[in-house]
C-alpha cells in the first residue's frame, strides 16, 4: 500500500482523490465501473476543483487582489468550496443563494464564515435572480471578483489539469469510457477534453437527468426539457461556455429512482454513502459500459464521477418524511 504523498498546504488537498472499483456496477454491466471519489476534497464535492482554479485565475488575471472578495450565486457545493479557498488564502467569500434552500446548507455556508446574501426565488429572467444579483453585488463591490462558474471557462480547466490526468494515471491508460451529469458542465466537459488529449478513442457520455435539456440537444440538436428531478447540481437548460465545444460521443437519460436504487445498493452493500448525482452517475456508467460490451469490448473500463458526500442529504434524500413526500422509494433501513 502507498500512502498519499504529503502535502505543504492546504490547497494542495483538492484533488488527487482516490479512484475505487464499484464492485456492483461492475457485475451489473458486465465490465469494471470505476468511481472517483470526489467526496474526498476537504468540501466534500468536486467542486472545489472549480473553486480553486477560478480564484487561481482571477488572481492571475490581477483581478482578485489581496483581502479581496469572491462572490458567487450558488446554493451548493461551489459556494462551500470558494468558502474554503477563500479562508485559506485570506478572501473574504460572498454567497448570493435564493431563501428557498435547505437550512442545512445556508447552515454549512454561515459554519464556514462565507458571507450569506439571500434573494426570493425567481426565474432566470428575473434581474433579482440569484446569479444575476451575484454579478451585480461584484461589480458594485470595491476589490470583489464574480466567480461566474457556468461560464468561467477557469472551472473545466480545473478537469483538463487535474481529473483527467489522474483517472489517466490511476489506471495507467486503459479506459474506455467516461461519462458524468452536467450541472455548470465543467466536470464532463473538462474531463472530457483532458482523457481525450490523451487517447482520443475513450467514449465520453452525458449522463442527463429528467427535467434538463442536454440528453435532447446531444442526441438531436434540440435543447428540451422533459420530466423532472429532484438531484441537486445536476440538470442544464442551456449551452454554458463550459459546455461549449465538450466532446460528447453519446448520450443516456437517467431517472431519479434508478438514481437512488445505486445510492441505496452503493451505500447498503458497499459502505459508500453518496448524493443523488453520483447515483445517476454510477446508472449512466453501467449504461455505458453495457454499450462498450454490446460494441464488443469485452474487457471495458468506465469511470465516472462520485460528486459528493451523502452527509450532505441527511434531511433530504436520506429522509423519509421527504422522499414520502416526493414520492421516491424509502431506503429499507428508513422505514420503520
Ligand atoms: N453533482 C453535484 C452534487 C454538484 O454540486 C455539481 C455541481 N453543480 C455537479 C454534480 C455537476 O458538476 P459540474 O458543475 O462540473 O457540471
Amino acid at each position: 500500500m502507498t500512502a498519499p504523498a504529503p502535502q505543504r498546504t492546504t490547497l494542495d488537498l483538492i484533488g488527487n482523490t482516490p479512484l475505487v472499483l464499484l464492485k456492483g456496477p461492475s457485475e451489473a454491466a458486465g465490465c469494471e465501473i470505476w468511481g472517483k471519489c470526489e467526496f474526498a476534497n476537504p468540501g466534500a464535492s468536486v467542486k472545489d476543483r472549480a473553486a480553486l482554479w477560478i480564484v487561481r485565475d482571477a488572481e492571475a488575471r490581477g483581478e482578485l487582489k489581496p483581502g479581496g472578495t469572491v462572490i458567487e450565486g450558488t446554493a451548493g457545493n461551489t459556494g462551500i468550496g470558494i468558502a474554503l479557498v477563500c479562508n485559506a488564502l485570506g478572501y473574504k467569500a460572498v454567497i448570493v443563494m435564493p431563501d428557498n434552500q435547505s437550512k442545512e446548507k445556508m447552515d454549512t455556508l454561515r459554519a464556514l464564515g462565507a458571507e450569506l446574501v439571500t434573494v426570493p426565488p425567481t426565474k432566470f429572467a428575473d434581474p433579482n435572480h440569484f446569479v444575476h444579483t451575484s454579478r451585480r453585488l461584484a461589480a458594485e463591490t470595491e476589490g470583489a471578483t464574480w466567480a461566474n462558474q457556468f461560464d468561467n471557462i477557469a472551472n473545466r480547466k480545473s478537469h483538463i489539469e487535474s481529473t483527467a490526468p489522474e483517472i489517466w494515471q490511476q489506471l495507467e491508460g486503459r479506459i474506455d469510457g467516461f461519462t458524468c451529469a452536467a450541472g455548470t458542465g465543467g466536470t464532463i466537459a473538462g474531463t472530457g477534453m483532458g482523457l481525450k488529449a490523451f487517447d482520443e478513442s475513450i467514449t465520453v457520455a452525458l449522463t442527463d437527468p429528467y427535467g434538463a435539456a442536454l440528453y435532447n440537444y446531444y442526441a438531436h440538436g434540440e435543447l428540451k426539457a422533459e420530466g423532472s428531478s429532484v438531484a441537486e447540481g445536476i440538470g442544464q437548460g442551456r449551452i454554458t461556455a463550459n459546455l461549449e465545444g465538450a466532446p460528447i460521443d453519446t448520450q443516456f437519460r437517467i431517472s431519479d429512482e434508478e438514481g437512488l436504487e445505486w445510492v441505496r445498493r452503493l451505500l447498503s452493500e458497499e459502505g459508500l454513502c453518496l448524493g443523488l448525482s453520483s447515483g445517476i452517475n454510477v446508472a449512466g456508467a453501467v449504461e455505458l459500459g453495457r454499450k462498450l460490451v454490446g460494441e464488443g469490448k469485452r474487457d471495458a473500463r468506465v469511470v465516472t464521477i462520485l460528486c459528493d458526500t451523502g452527509f450532505r442529504y441527511l434531511s433530504s434524500l436520506y429522509n423519509r418524511e421527504w422522499l414520502e413526500a416526493k414520492g421516491l422509494p424509502v431506503f429499507p433501513w428508513l422505514a420503520s
